[in-house]
Order: structure tokens, then sequence, then C-alpha cells
């Protein structure tokens, strides 16, 4: 034991829960990322142990608990960079709703966590502070885009972490490390203060070690926000649950989700918490989903389209760093500021974006991708209209892939999001639980429910959880 970890622990016994918590919290992280992690940006001991002091004061549900924040959520003490270059001395002048109420349930931000520039990315290797790796096995990817809150969580720096979603980017990681990670309906948390990627598509997310975690805070962040004109006015997700069971609840399966060149360890892991569901009392159906296929060229589509829109504010003039266009006029500082700060897959969105909305191509990409967004918003209106009170999938088409392995082809990686984005486009919940590993990387499975049904799934997922043993050994 080296001698920081002894003073931590001599003086545990003289100092409060929060204060002997964030001793301990900023001894792991300082401890994971000396061994190459890379799951924060700008991680400052002192500043932890300072927003733990702030925490002490404060007696709420969250007391004493440790909430690692990915960077495209706005927070007073930190930076928050999108883990851009563009952005890489940004500091808001307010912090989001999420991390406010997170404070006033007694809980503190250890620090901010590594991402896919802007959320763009399935692997948290697009990021301008360095590759996120895999607790698990470190040759291997986290997922991503919020790898750093995933990771952290996994390794049990942190209780839980916040996390964002456009596509997928808190259920993909969290199937990636062995973690649940939540995404909540279209609106049911606040957005005011998430950086904006696309915002018909974006929610705050949270990943945690237990479903019981992941409610604790959804429970307090969730609820109307009057900064957020977007956000529902509905009460707050569940603390708990009363449900023992799953007798009374049909399950359904998409066939689309099972057929997708699905890896056989992923399936025989789905088979096998498919005949636990059947254990805990639930009827299990066969479905269909028919749009399902269309539903990454769809998201690809609206996603970057929304992207070039919310990425137009970053110019140089209004926030972060801004570029050396040598005195030669408005354009060329543009230009500097955008071409310098953006790293290439952010570029190829703004340029994919900017072309599906010019006039020409309108018609032909982004109206027709509209109109696609419809139809697999309609399936699932379909299927729950059904008697289906709740799809389950796999999270992931595989376990977690090696760095690197999907760099060379964009559309690798977009496939990747194959059974997390639809989700998305139709705006309904979902989260993922672990369910199994193979040789040792965990796999996850999918719950998604009609829109509102929060409590439904999590109520799942967490009975589900409790009989099969996924979670990650790190
Ligand atoms: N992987 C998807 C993308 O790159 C989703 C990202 C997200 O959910 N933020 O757009």
């Amino acid at each position: 034991m080296d001698f920081f970890s002894c003073l931590v622990l001599l003086t545990e016994r003289v100092v409060s829960d929060v204060i002997a918590k964030a001793r301990r919290v900023a001894v792991q992280i300082i401890n994971v990322e000396k061994e190459g992690l890379n799951a924060t940006i700008g991680f400052d001991e002192n500043q932890i142990l300072l927003n733990a002091e702030t925490a002490d004061s404060v007696e709420g549900p969250l007391r004493a608990t440790a909430i690692a924040v990915k960077d495209n959520i706005a927070t007073l003490e930190y930076r928050t960079t999108c883990g851009s270059k563009i952005l890489q001395s940004y500091q808001s002048p307010y912090e989001a709703t999420v991390v406010e109420r997170v404070k006033r349930a007694g809980g503190f931000v250890a620090c901010k966590t590594n991402m896919d520039e802007f959320g763009m990315g399935s692997s948290t290797e697009h990021s301008a502070f360095g590759p996120c790796r895999n607790p698990v096995n470190n040759a291997r990817v986290p997922g991503g885009s919020s790898g750093g809150s995933a990771a952290l969580v996994a390794v049990g720096a942190v209780d839980a972490g916040l996390g964002s979603e456009t596509g997928g980017s808190v259920r993909q990681p969290a199937a990636f490390c062995g973690v649940v990670g939540f995404k909540p309906t279209y609106g049911r948390i606040s957005r005011f203060g998430l950086v904006a990627f696309g915002s018909s598509l974006d929610q705050v997310g949270v990943l945690a070690r237990s479903t019981t975690m992941v409610r604790s805070l959804a429970s307090v962040i969730s609820g109307p926000d009057v900064r957020d004109s977007t956000c529902k006015k509905m009460a707050p997700i569940a603390k708990t649950t009363e449900r023992k069971d799953l007798t009374g609840l049909t399950i359904g399966l998409p066939t689309e989700y099972f057929s997708q060149d699905i890896d056989s360890a992923v399936r025989r892991a789905c088979d096998q918490a498919s005949a636990r569901l059947k254990d805990l009392g639930a009827q299990i159906r066969d479905v269909s989903l028919p749009h399902t296929e269309f539903a990454v060229a769809t998201y690809y589509v609206i996603a970057p389209a929304e992207a070039s829109a919310n990425l137009a504010r970053f110019d140089g003039v209004r926030y972060g760093t801004r570029g050396d266009a040598r005195g030669n006029g408005l354009e060329d500082m543009y230009h500097a500021t955008r071409a310098h700060g953006f790293g290439p897959e952010v570029r190829r969105r703004i340029m994919v974006g900017t072309y599906v909305l010019s006039s020409g191509y309108y018609d032909t990409y982004y109206k027709k991708a509209q109109v696609a967004r419809g139809l697999i918003a309609r399936d699932f209106e379909n299927v729950f209209s059904s008697g289906v009170d709740l799809l389950f999938t796999p999270t992931t088409p595989s376990v977690a892939f090696e760095l690197g392995a999907r760099l060379q082809n964009p559309v690798h990686m977009y496939r990747e999001d194959r059974c997390v984005c639809a989700a998305n486009l139709a705006g309904v919940p979902a989260v993922s639980v672990p369910i199994g590993r193979n040789d040792g990387l965990p796999i996850g499975g999918q719950f998604m429910g009609r829109l509102d049904a929060d409590d439904l799934i999590l109520d799942a997922a967490s009975l589900l959880e409790q009989s099969v043993d996924g979670h990650a050994e790190v």
C-alpha cells in the first residue's frame, strides 16, 4: 500500500463519511488512470475533495454518492470539453439541471469523463484526449460514446455515472463494460446543460453497477424542469419497486434483433436470459418490428443533419478555441477554427448532415429518413398495442471489440448501433443489463418499453439482474 492510501485509511476515522468517500474515490481514480484507463478528462483530486466538502452539509438520498459526469454535461467546477479540441478550455458559466439535482440530493461530482467527440462514436476512440480502454480487457474498447463513465463505474471507482444518449451511447458502453445503462423516455430527464448533438434524439442517461443504483440516481434527476421545454411534466422515475416477479407480463422477442448477424455467444446469453424471464412468470412471445433493418441508415441521416445545425454555434466567436486566420477576415477565421478544432468524425458528420439537408438532396435523404423514422416508431406502437408489455433483445451484436478494429471503415462502426438506435428514433425507454460473459467479456441484454414505461423496464431489469450473473469482473 502506498503512502497516500495509508494516510486515507488512517484519517478515515476522524473525517465525515462524505470526505472519507471522496478520498477513497480519488485514490481509485488516480490508480486506474495511472494504469492507462484514460476514463477521465482533466481529473483534479483537489476539486473532488472540495466538492465533497460542499456535499457534506447536505442530507439527501444521494449522500456520500460519487458521480462521474460525461464531459458534454455542463459543470461549474470543471471544464466541459465534449471530448473536443474546439472546447478544450471551455468553462461553462452554468451547470446542467442533472448536476444541480445530484448536488441537491447530497451527491458529489467525482470527475468528468472521456467520450467520443460530441458523442459521435461507439468506442470512445474519437476523443481528442485519446481513447479510453475497457477495464475488463484493456486491448478492447469500452464502447461509446459514454465510454469513460461506463469504465469508471465498472472498476468501482464511482457509484454511478451520467452519460448521454443520441443513439445508444449509454446502453452500448454499459453492455461492453458489464454494467447497467439506462436511457429514459425522450423528455423524462432534463437536458438543460447537455451540449446538443441531435436534439430530437438526445437524452441524459444513467450508468451504475446495479439497477437499484440506477434508480436512485434516475429518481433524483428526472421530473419536470422549467429550463427545458422538451422535459415532460411527469412525476420522477420511481426509486424502488414492489414487483417480486413478472407474472402477468408479456415479453416480446423481436425476430429482427436476433436474425441480424448476432454473435453466437450473445445469442446464447439472450436465450438463457429469456428462459429466466419465463421462470420469473413472464409470457414470452416472438414478435416483429419489420422496419428495424432501416434503423441504422435512418439514424445516420437524421443525427448528422441535426448535428450539423447544432454544431454551427462553434464558430470561434462564442465558445472555446479560436483558430488563427492570420488576419484574413471572418470566413478564414471560421475555417481555421472549425478545421482545426473538430476531429475527423465530427467533420464527416457535419459534411453528411449538410449534404442531406441541402436543397437538391433533402427529399432523397432527409425527408425519406423522416418517413422511415415514423415507420420505426409505428412498429413499436403496433407491438405494444398487441398485448406486449416489454421487448427483450441483445444490446450489442458482439462483445467489446479490439481498439482500432472499426476505425478504418466508419460504416462498420455505425453498424455497431443496430440494436440500440431504434429506441432513440422512437423515443421509447430502454435499459441494458449484464446477462453473461464470453471469454470474460461482458454481454448485455436490453429491455425496451412503451413511451413512459421507464419504471416497468427498470423493474424487469432488476429482476433479471438478480437471476443471472453477468457483471464485469475487473
Ligand atoms: N454511436 C452513435 C453515434 O455515433 C450514438 C452516439 C450517441 O448516442 N451519442 O452517433
